[in-house]
């Protein structure tokens, strides 16, 4: 687990910017939900959190680290994307053990690694199956089972529930926060739904066209909404 420090982070492409300069605290162990409009910036300041994307200005700290120049491997973060495609080849077992492969951990560590990641997440049974074999809902927990397996300091997820249908978006909803509050990751979680933000998080940032609105726990956003925008936003239907 480990604090994330936001601050005043730019980001331009080509010139043109899209972040405008964003400041967002995140205590260590919080189940944070950044909510806000298709084009509004989400993705891309995970991805700039993950480190697959370059900060234009300001800083992100992990810890008490700051990471603006540290290589996505050495950071200690593991992201579940919208496309979770797991690899089609391998085995359960092996799609979950394949990031610690790819860091050069030993077979040893690999099999514990992927034993407690399984058992956490109701695999077990499942762990010699192909991804072929499995149902969505099973699908998306091997996706989750390739993030935690490396234990890390901070869960990144990026609307992981938009391809599946509602009622087993609702039923990973409740899966996501149980995994949470057992091994009390510090987790950033991005969608474009107020429900699902609404029902997940401990504080949620609500963001439109590059900027932060407000931040606030559920109930302080729907007593309180700072400004319109707000307000409409947490209040709309899904
Ligand atoms: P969200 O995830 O909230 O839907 P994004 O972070 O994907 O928003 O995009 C924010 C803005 O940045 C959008 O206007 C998008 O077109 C632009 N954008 C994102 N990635 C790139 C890129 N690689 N090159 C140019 N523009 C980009
Ligand atoms: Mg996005």
């Amino acid at each position: 687990m480990s604090s994330v420090q936001i601050r005043d982070v730019r980001k331009s492409f080509g010139g043109f910017e899209v972040l405008h300069g964003v400041t967002i605290p995140i205590e260590d162990g919080a189940f944070v939900v950044l909510v806000g409009p298709s084009g509004c910036g989400k993705s891309t300041l995970l991805r700039m959190l993950a480190g697959l994307e370059n900060i234009t200005s300001g800083t992100i700290s992990i810890g008490d680290r700051v990471v603006n120049n540290v290589q996505p491997k050495e950071r200690d973060i593991a992201m579940v994307f919208q496309n979770y495609a797991l690899y089609p080849h391998m085995t359960v077992a092996d799609n979950m053990g394949f990031s610690l492969k790819l860091r050069g951990a030993k077979a040893e560590e690999i099999t514990a690694g992927v034993k407690r990641a399984a058992e956490i997440l109701d695999l077990t049974p499942l762990l010699d199956r192909y991804p072929r074999q499995l149902s969505g809902g099973q699908r998306q927990r091997v996706a989750m089972g390739r993030a935690i397996v490396r234990d890390p300091q901070v869960f990144l997820f990026d609307e992981p529930l938009s391809n599946l249908d509602a009622k087993l978006r609702v039923a990973m909803r409740t899966e996501i926060k149980e995994l949470h509050q057992r091994l009390k990751t510090t987790t950033v979680y991005v969608t474009h739904d107020q429900i699902e933000a609404m029902t997940m998080a401990d504080k949620i940032v609500v963001m439109h066209d590059g900027i932060v609105e407000q931040i606030g726990s559920p109930l302080e956003l729907y007593d309180r909404p700072d400004n319109q925008f707000v307000a409409s936003f947490i209040g709309s239907p899904a």
